[in-house]
């Protein structure tokens, strides 16, 4: 698996430019869909146009089930 750094880049679907954007990854907080908490400093995809989160790395997923395990 290739491991995702802050100095990547690639190219994503955004649902909101509604078109394959370039995307860059930065550390973020990112909100749970249903607001019930954040996860801290994780790795994401942002788009370039919009800076909205649009793809979450495989590395980041594991981080995110245990914040969700420990908040249930
Ligand atoms: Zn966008």
């Amino acid at each position: 698996m290739k491991v995702l750094s802050e100095t990547d880049t690639g190219k994503a679907l955004c649902e909101y430019c509604q078109a394959v954007v370039s995307t860059h990854y930065v550390r973020r907080d990112v909100p749970f869909s249903d607001g019930q908490g954040v996860v801290e400093n994780v790795l994401v995809g942002v788009c370039d146009r919009c800076d909205a989160v649009i793809a979450i790395p495989s590395q980041s997923t594991p981080v995110i089930h245990d914040v969700v395990k420990q908040l249930r």
